[in-house]
């Protein structure tokens, strides 16, 4: 008799354990460790899915009391046990149910039914064909007549016509092509087809030379020739590799200096070894452009995933990518997950960027994912950025991950030249626009010679914060430096606060530092700066990107397209335009208000501004044409602006590790966000306070807190949090362990709980 271990379709942290099935004798050969099953649960039987994750043939307990399990979910994708094993490592590293972190390793769980191509082929001669048109003409048999038409044109008579095409153009119906199929006049044969997403791709660009026969010869088109750096780089890494040594490598690369050549390099030797590979991006920089580039250089080895995918495309993918079909999968974080056997080497470009932490339970950072399959499977794992994570820095500092630099862009593009602009002097200047006076002349010189420019808001994180226009003093929290939030009472700002440790103070009514009076919250919209710009430039031809104007699937395609067809002569936009695109004829740049994402309210600050504002420079200047840029700024003096002006990414990392080391944030030392959530206001305080108080004995960690978090009221939930800080990784995580178990104690039904480290 054989048992199954069963992970319940629960995330419930009590019944967080596996559970014992009898398999049935019609189901053994389908009970495989992965397979997904329905199961019999609790007292009342209900019928609940779970998935296999072992056998045995002990039973644990009374073997007149264990259940058997009911069926096996045909449709059921099965887990690869490696993926298992994966998941049982995300479970425990962020604390999270099995089953949560199961699901995060397949995103693709069921099949979706195969797709056929029928296709038609002619079994008679051209004439016997001719001969048959005109009798059927005769005998007003219209449509097999149209059969006849569609098949004496010049490519169908040899390469056969699918049957969709003889419905749809030809009006050949399915009874009329039977019919002919009895004469013996015409063959259908059906072949499995993968729907393809990037079958778009390859008919938007018919630039691209033909493949003949669909084979996969390598990297036979779509290559520039290596600058030396970057084939020093390629080089030494595929010397590694060649050696059998799997690490992690971080390539430190200004703007434009040419990382994806070098990945395209590291990748060809890797699928030279018959090894398969991943390329993550995050999800707005999944662009044409980027997939294109891909596509170009290795044609129909690459696939794409992401979640504006049909189920039907996404499930083909990972079929592909799991028949060995396809040897790189291009995608945002999920993509982590392909089902590749024979993985040799994971890629994550834009290393920093914040969507590789994923936004709901389990809470992993595809960073510290993506080293932990490679170890698992052997593989590689290379991270690249302008701008890398001050932890992934930190860790190429410390010999963790060998590091590469990359100080000049490659080809003939220049870096830009940046100016700061102070806006306390544009203010007391008298100019109360939200363009300096540098930006509106060069703005108009670009108008005046036909070059396009970007403007770009930095929202990212914006909660509002109190600043003054004369001084540009911002009210911060003396213990956290990080902006106080504003409150509004009666539609007025009366009440400050701090989101990490609570701390309040009224809200002055002149600045504490200069006494001015124009003291008050900041805002700036997109939709406010693309009128501006209608106003103060009439003849110039706008376009507006942000969330509202890029909702359905081709939204940001479709705006992107039309600004790098030259439709327009500025584009407006967020953070969502700054990312990884390359518009050549760009010349001009402006950051409205650099300093917005400073006081984002998380220690993260400082960090994300540096980044946002280096690839915001970053995309000036990429063609023939030099670029420029224009920070403007109530902070001119702070570090992460005068660095990110000077692309001085280590000038703007000594100062950063300083900040983190005073104030005890990572990536020196570590910190433990709880968030506590609840309906009922009272309650979600009173257990953030059992929390807080329960850690009294716990040594060498710091607590502030408990206190509103950033969005502190969110779908009828009022939120709290915590924040423990400690040096020691491990200290936390019995904390969060810790914290489980009293939550099991029970009471808190009404409460949720997430665990957030760094
Ligand atoms: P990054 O990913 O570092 O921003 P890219 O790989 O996108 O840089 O390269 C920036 C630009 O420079 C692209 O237009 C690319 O085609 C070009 N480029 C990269 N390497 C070379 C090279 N060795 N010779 C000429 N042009 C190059
Ligand atoms: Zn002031
Ligand atoms: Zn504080």
């Amino acid at each position: 008799m054989i048992f199954a271990e069963v992970i319940v379709d629960i995330s419930v942290k009590s019944l967080d354990r596996t559970f014992q099935y009898r398999i049935p004798e019609e189901w053994e050969e389908e009970a495989v460790v992965g397979a997904q099953v329905v199961i019999p649960f609790g007292k009342g039987n209900r019928q609940m899915k779970g998935f296999i994750i072992g056998l045995s043939n002990a039973c644990k307990f009374d073997l007149e009391k264990t259940k058997s399990i009911l069926s096996i979910e045909k449709q059921g994708v099965i887990a690869e046990s490696h993926l298992l094993s994966l998941a049982y490592w995300i479970k425990e590293q962020y604390g999270s149910t099995m089953n949560d972190a199961i699901k995060a390793v397949m995103p693709v769980r069921r099949e979706v039914r195969e797709k056929v191509e029928r296709t038609a082929h002619v079994l008679v001669s051209r004439d016997a064909l001719e001969a048959l048109r005109q009798d059927y003409l005769q005998r007003h048999y219209v449509a097999k007549a149209r059969f006849c038409d569609a098949f004496l044109q010049e490519d169908a008579f040899e390469a056969g016509l699918s049957c969709g095409e003889l419905a749809k153009k030809w009006k050949v119906s399915g009874s009329v092509l039977k019919g002919l199929e009895d004469q013996g006049v015409v063959q259908v044969s059906s072949v499995r087809s993968y729907r393809n997403p990037l079958d778009g791709v390859r008919m938007a660009d018919h630039s691209l030379p033909q493949r003949n026969g669909g084979e996969m010869a390598l990297a036979s088109f779509g290559r520039v020739e290596l600058n030396p750096r970057q084939r020093e780089i390629v080089e030494d890494f595929a010397e590694e590799y060649a050696k059998g040594i799997r690490g992690q490598y971080l390539i430190h690369g200004v703007t434009g200096s040419g990382k994806t050549e070098v990945y395209m390099g590291m990748i060809e030797e890797v699928l030279g070894l018959g090894k398969q590979v991943i390329v993550l991006i995050p999800e707005i920089a999944l662009t044409f452009q980027t997939v294109n580039r891909f596509y170009e250089r290795f044609g129909d080895m690459v696939s794409i995933m992401h979640s504006r995918l049909s189920a039907g495309e996404r499930y083909d993918q990972f079929k592909r990518a799991k028949e060995g079909l396809i040897q790189i999968m291009i995608g945002p974080r999920s993509a982590l997950f392909a089902p590749f056997r024979n993985l040799g080497l994971i890629v994550m470009d834009e290393e920093h960027e914040s969507g590789y932490q994923s936004d709901s339970m389990p809470r992993y950072h595809a960073r510290e994912v993506a080293v932990q399959r490679g170890k698992m499977l052997g593989a590689s794992v290379v991270f690249g950025s302008a701008t890398p994570s001050l932890e992934a820095y930190y860790r190429a500092s410390s010999g963790e991950y060998k590091l590469y630099s990359m100080t000049e862009r490659a080809g003939n593009a220049r870096l830009p030249e940046v100016s700061i602009v102070d806006l306390r002097q544009e203010f007391a200047a008298r100019n109360y626009s939200v363009f300096s006076r540098e930006l509106q002349e060069k703005m108009e010189e670009r108008l005046g010679r036909r070059e396009q420019m970007i403007l770009f808001i930095n929202r990212r994180g914006y909660a509002g914060f109190v600043s003054c226009r004369t001084c540009g003093e911002v009210i911060q929290c003396d213990c956290c430096s990080v902006a106080m939030k504003p409150h509004e009472y009666r539609g007025k700002v009366s009440l400050l606060k701090c989101h990490y440790c609570g701390r309040e103070r009224r809200m002055p009514e002149t600045c504490p530092a200069c006494g001015s009076r124009y003291i008050g919250t900041f805002g700036l919209g997109t939709q406010q700066v693309e009128e501006m710009v209608r106003k103060r430039f009439p003849t110039a031809r706008v376009l507006r990107m942000d969330a509202d104007t890029t909702s359905g699937k081709e939204g940001h395609s479709r705006i992107l397209g039309a600004f790098s067809r030259g439709e327009a002569d500025v584009l407006v936009g967020t953070q969502m335009i700054v990312k990884g695109h390359d518009f050549p004829k760009v010349t001009l740049v402006g950051v409205l208000a650099a300093d917005l994402s400073l006081y984002a309210g998380d220690y993260r600050g400082a960090e994300k501004t540096f980044q946002l504002l280096t690839q915001a420079a970053g995309r000036a200047g990429r063609g023939e044409r030099p670029g420029q840029v224009v920070f403007q700024t109530y902070q001119p003096e702070h570090y992460s602006i005068t660095s990110a002006a000077e692309e001085d990414y280590i000038g703007f990392y000594r100062q950063e590790l300083k900040v983190r080391q005073m104030l005890h944030y990572p990536p020196i030392s570590h910190i433990l966000e709880v968030l506590v959530s609840s309906e009922s206001q009272e309650r979600g305080e009173a257990l953030a306070e059992a929390f807080s108080s329960n850690l009294g004995d716990v040594q060498g960690v710091v607590i502030l807190g408990p206190a509103d978090a950033g969005i502190a009221k969110l779908k009828n939930s009022y939120r709290k949090v915590l924040y423990i800080k400690s040096g020691n990784e491990q200290v936390l995580r019995d904390i969060a362990a810790r914290g489980e178990e009293f939550l099991h104690g029970g009471g808190w039904k009404d409460c949720t709980v997430t665990f957030s480290f760094d």
